[in-house]
């Protein structure tokens, strides 16, 4: 391609509402480019990019063995009203009418649509495993769509199906698929990890997300110093990083704390740590339909500590989405305030972290206005029902194989996998046939990979202050040459058509800055640093004079004179071997 016939749409400023550097170069290199809010264009630079990661992805999503399918966007309602994702699902799933006042939605996944396919397709066991894949959009109405593609309300996902008559068959194609996913992040030169993670409102057990490291990541993930420890932030568990310690029981006594009621401020009053601390936080529960109640459940953690709202919703009879009592019902159903909570003489569902377990000695609200009790022991007067684990771990915790230490570091979620098992087949009625001629509801698992978001993380790890710095796996292009001063010499055409030419016609990417005078060399430079193709030829009056070309490779920037008479030796060497 010549830029004097591509839309090479660089400019100098960042977007004011791009906050992560991804999107502010995805928009000054001219990658892409908003329609409304979520929604993006993908111009001819971008488009490349995404195709070659689509590429790899497709690649290897057949090397497993998986069938690519395509499913259409618009879906109609009777299957969501199957599943009960009809109900079930917010207003991120975008819902319309047609001409017939029938209702439809845009698939912001497409569980329904695979499981009728297959099961209308598949009827016996010795068909199986399958598993089916598309690389196609999405569409989500985000709450908050933000940072470019990275969370965009429409965006291209790879999704996959697996089915299966066995759950020793799904946990073999789920670990495939695992395989294959390390490939894909591999043949893309990130830095990533699997950790394992909640499956959200997908349903089933197991599930594995992987993330990119970067700082501007969304998701907090836990690994361990030593060991291959790795979880979601939802998820991990470990040990307090400073344990209780036994001590001899000292006499409880009522304290005045007057207006304090953070944790914080109780510590400071009483000048104790606030690990010495029970803290109390008191929800909504649920009934067995799984609907809100007014019934009210505390949770005691030790101050130092915060809640994880994961797992504290994820305890049955606790209503999810996590529900903060107000302080009204806690006045209402409990007689105490928010400020002054406490386990004394609490007639609701107890519910202690592990972090309180051996706590001696703490302090915790009395459960009166302005008053705490301190050297408070756990007895029949001050107890829990339950001890279960619903803290956020910290850093420096313990890693749960007791190897080593928590890291947490910041991850941008580009693939998530689920065994399902029968969420869908059952909702569904998907059977096939048995060896004994009986029909089984199969066994499922789902695998994403978000290919739009892909491409920013792949920025947000790869760029300097100057740019991108494209993998050349998937950069739009792999050569791009610069004609400088053209109009003073037409040895400058000369050399670099040729070079176009050969190595066009020899398969390779090559982008060929011709344009005229207008653009000044300092334009064209920065332009090439800002779009990030790994490897650049300048050629101008000057360098031809001493019989060379300046050769820079884009990730280290050292630049080289390359002999015109050894040119050829160097790219061959460069773009053709493999
Ligand atoms: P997130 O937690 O980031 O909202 P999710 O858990 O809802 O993602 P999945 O349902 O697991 O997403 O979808 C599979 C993949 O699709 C995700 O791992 C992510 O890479 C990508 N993805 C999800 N939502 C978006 C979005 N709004 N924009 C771009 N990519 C997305
Ligand atoms: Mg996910």
């Amino acid at each position: 391609m010549r830029t004097s016939q591509y839309l090479l749409a660089t400019i100098k400023e960042s977007p004011a509402d791009a906050e992560i550097i991804s999107h502010k170069l995805m928009i000054r290199a001219g990658m892409v480019r908003k329609l409304a809010s979520g929604l993006y264009n993908w111009l001819p630079l971008g488009l490349r990019v995404l195709n070659n990661i689509t590429k790899i992805v497709r690649e290897e999503m057949n090397k497993s063995g998986a069938m690519e399918v395509s499913m259409p966007i618009v879906q109609h309602a009777e299957l969501w009203h199957e599943t009960g994702r009809w109900d079930q699902m917010g207003p991120e799933l975008l819902r319309f009418k047609d001409r017939h006042n029938r209702d439809f939605c845009l698939g912001p996944n497409h569980e329904e649509v695979i499981t009728d396919l297959v099961r209308n397709e598949y009827a016996s066991y010795k068909q199986l495993p399958a598993t089916f894949y598309q690389i196609q959009t999405k569409f989500r109405d985000e709450r908050r769509p933000r940072f470019g593609v990275m969370r965009a309300r429409e965006f291209i996902m790879k999704d996959a199906y697996s089915f299966h008559d066995s759950e020793a068959c799904l946990k073999g194609t789920y670990e495939r698929m695992h395989r294959t996913y390390c490939s894909i992040f591999d043949r893309l030169d990130l830095n990533y990890r699997s950790v394992i993670a909640d499956s959200g409102n997908i349903g089933g057990s197991t599930s594995h997300e992987f993330h990119v490291l970067a700082n501007s990541g969304e998701d907090d993930i836990v690994f361990s110093s030593e060991g291959d420890y790795a979880a979601s932030i939802d998820l991990a568990t470990g040990g307090l990083a400073f344990e209780n310690q036994i001590e001899k029981e000292n006499t409880p006594k009522e304290v005045d704390t007057g207006n304090a009621t953070s944790v914080q401020e109780i510590a400071d009053i009483l000048e104790i740590q606030t690990r010495k601390i029970v803290k109390t936080l008191i929800v909504h529960a649920e009934d067995e339909g799984g609907n809100v109640t007014d019934g009210l459940v505390a949770f005691f953690l030790r101050g130092d500590q915060e809640l994880n709202v994961i797992k504290a919703q994820n305890i049955a009879g606790v209503f999810s989405p996590l529900k903060f009592a107000s302080d009204e019902l806690i006045r209402n159903k409990i007689n105490s305030h928010v400020g002054y909570l406490g386990p004394v003489k609490l007639s609701i569902r107890k519910i202690a972290d592990y972090s309180v377990k051996d706590l001696c000695n703490f302090t915790c609200g009395a459960n009166k206005p302005g008053k705490h009790l301190t050297n408070m022991n756990w007895s029949k007067a001050c107890s829990y029902d339950e001890i279960v684990d619903i803290r956020r771990v910290q850093q420096k915790d313990i890693s749960p194989k007791k190897n080593g230490s928590l890291l947490i570091k910041k991850g941008i979620e580009v693939g998530h996998i689920f065994q399902l098992g029968h969420k869908y087949s059952q909702a569904l009625n998907a059977t096939v046939l048995d060896e004994n001629g009986k029909a089984v509801q199969m066994l499922m698992g789902c695998y994403g990979i978000g290919v739009t978001r892909l491409v920013a993380a792949c920025i947000e790890q790869n760029h300097d202050e100057k740019g991108i710095i494209w993998p050349e796996n998937i950069a739009p292009f792999q050569l791009l040459i610069i004609e400088i001063d053209a109009h003073k010499s037409t040895q400058v055409t000369e050399c670099s058509n040729s070079i176009y030419k050969r190595y066009s016609k020899l398969g390779v990417d090559i982008l060929l800055d011709d344009r005229d005078k207008k653009t000044s060399p300092g334009v064209k430079f920065a332009d090439s640093e800002l779009i990030g193709i790994p490897h650049r030829l300048v050629i101008s009056p000057r360098s031809l004079e001493n019989g060379a070309v300046e050769y820079t490779c884009r990730n280290g920037r050292k630049k080289q004179q390359i002999n015109i008479k050894e040119i050829e030796i160097f790219l061959n060497d460069l773009l053709l071997a493999c």
